[in-house]
């Protein structure tokens, strides 16, 4: 808690929520097809030639997943204090703070209580449009509490993840909240918690290597990116070929990594289903 402050400025106005670059129309980067944009969204941001998932913000997967007005927003106003003074080509507060700015979030992760098709269900989504979903101090805090909550109040728990990694200007503060999270969702897991870890496109590095990969069940989205390292740096190290479709989440799903590739259109209703396997 040391490394987190509670935001004291004022309400920053949010600039851009969406994840998707703006306009009327898109070129779909799986078919090539240009799409309607307003006809995408209406789809929840699916291509609707080819089925490719775009990359959705947090607060778009809370309303896509959560019945509609029962999200209530927890833990917010969390803020990383810069304890290592990191500087890149400019400060990590500076780049917080812009960042904080244009996305209108205090960090990368969007966490609360909220109905699942009338389950009372925690929820957390890591989002990606805020430094690439990247987990520092904020994000591994805001996760923690997120269980300890649904522990406390014996509700089921479903985390969406997006991520890119640890977060590089937090170095080794961020590589402990993959072992404050894991402990959390043990502590949890002895409680007899359901745990329902959901993969989107890309879960990646230390939230992959963390909480990600600890679900009851693990769900993921189609064809999303799910790995560790990059495939570049895989191939130098082994000097083999990877198989085609590697990392996907196909790939994991047959490698039994991945319980179930759901489509989006399908996952508000298959959390609620697991939810009632799990006995509510
Ligand atoms: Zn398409």
């Amino acid at each position: 808690m040391t490394n987190v402050a509670v935001r004291t400025w004022a309400e920053l106005k949010p600039a851009r929520r969406s994840a998707i670059p703006e306009g009327l129309w898109l070129r779909c980067p799986s078919c090539g097809q240009m799409v309607y944009r307003r006809q995408m969204e209406a789809n929840l941001h699916v291509c609707p030639e080819c089925q490719h998932h775009f990359r959705i913000s947090a607060g778009e997967r809370v309303s896509q997943l959560s019945d509609p007005g029962t999200f209530e927003a927890m833990f917010t106003g969390l803020t990383s204090t810069d304890p290592l003074l990191f500087t890149d080509l400019k400060s990590y507060t500076e780049r917080l703070v812009s960042e904080q700015r244009r996305s209108g979030r205090d960090d990368a992760v969007v966490a609360g209580r909220c109905f699942v098709k009338g389950r009372p269900t925690m929820m957390c989504c890591l989002d990606l449009t805020f430094m690439m979903g990247s987990m520092g101090c904020v994000v591994g805090e805001t996760v923690t509490r997120t269980i300890e909550s649904a522990l406390e109040q014996r509700l089921p728990l479903v985390i969406v993840s997006c991520s890119g990694g640890a977060r590089m200007q937090e170095s080794g503060l961020s590589l402990m909240q993959m072992a404050k999270t894991s402990a959390a969702l043990a502590r949890f897991d002895d409680a007899g918690g359901l745990f329902i870890s959901v993969l989107t496109d890309p879960t990646t590095g230390g939230v992959t290597a963390s909480f990600a990969m600890l679900g009851d069940v693990i769900l993921a989205e189609p064809k999303a990116l799910i790995g560790f390292a990059g495939p570049r740096v895989i191939r130098q190290t082994i000097r083999q070929d990877l198989p085609d479709g590697f990392q996907r989440a196909e790939f994991l799903m047959q490698a039994g990594l991945v319980d179930r590739v759901v489509a989006r259109k399908d996952l508000r209703t298959e959390i609620a289903r697991l939810i009632d396997y799990a006995g509510g």
